[in-house]
């Protein structure tokens, strides 16, 4: 086993599972795991709480005028997982609601927070060993990142999974409401300006629509052996 490090970007749609494969492979290899959404979801949760966005739509200079103020940091607990800290409270429960997400995209279009977070988010790879999962980390943020995965599925395979894993943390929803914020997502996310959802030319594309968990995981954990080894084809 290699003791080189490297930078491992995992992007693609909402609610595609790219989250949960990028964090079993960084536990399982050894190296940190970031969810950028996490990050904007957290800017986003403050804009709520300051009436600076409502119903989709940002104020955006008071947004930008009191990015100073908006602080977002992550911590270990003690069962591996990370939870998201806004201005050092932790809101790990709070970003993922459906209002948030109903207001994240809106949020994500701003270049000034994009900038704000990216700068943030590269910091956190200077000495690799990272597995960061995103929107635009093959493409913006680690643009030489060593191994780049693009993951989608179908929207309503996508919707689907979300939908259940609301149900099972008893959050109330209804499938087509959760359909209706994939897919306006995808479109907010693909038709931004400023580094919007796209593939990196270089990125190994998956798609999981058929695949189980254990399936992907050990896809997501052969490709890195691959690129670790020297052995890509
Ligand atoms: O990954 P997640 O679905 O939690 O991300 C929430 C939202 O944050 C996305 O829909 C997108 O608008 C935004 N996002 C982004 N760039 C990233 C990660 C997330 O614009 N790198």
């Amino acid at each position: 086993m290699t003791d080189k490090k490297i930078i491992i970007a995992v992007d693609g749609y909402s609610s595609s599972g790219k989250s949960s494969m990028a964090r079993a492979l960084a536990s399982r290899i050894g190296y940190r795991y970031i969810d950028s959404g996490a990050m904007y979801r957290a800017v986003t949760l403050w804009a709520m709480r300051n009436g600076v966005v409502a119903s989709g739509v940002v104020d955006v200079d008071v947004l930008v005028a009191s990015l100073d103020k908006i602080s977002v940091d992550f911590q270990p607990m003690p069962d591996g997982r990370q939870h998201t800290l806004l201005n050092r409270e932790d809101v790990e429960e709070e970003i993922r609601r459906l209002e948030v997400s109903n207001n994240v995209s809106q949020v994500s279009v701003i270049p000034a927070v994009r900038h704000r977070l990216v700068a943030l988010q590269q910091s956190m790879g200077v000495a690799k060993g990272i597995v960061m999962d995103g929107r635009d980390i093959g493409t913006t943020v680690f643009p030489d990142a060593e191994m780049k995965v693009f993951v989608t599925a179908s929207p309503e395979t996508r919707a689907r999974r979300r939908y259940e894993e609301l149900k099972a943390k008893g959050v109330d929803s209804s499938y087509e409401d959760v359909l209706a914020n994939v897919v306006s997502r995808d479109h907010i996310d693909e038709t931004r300006e400023e580094s919007p959802l796209r593939k990196a030319h270089d990125a190994v594309v998956l798609d999981n629509s058929e695949m189980t968990v254990e399936e992907q995981d050990r896809w997501l954990l052969d490709l890195f052996n691959k690129i670790i080894s020297g052995n890509e084809d």
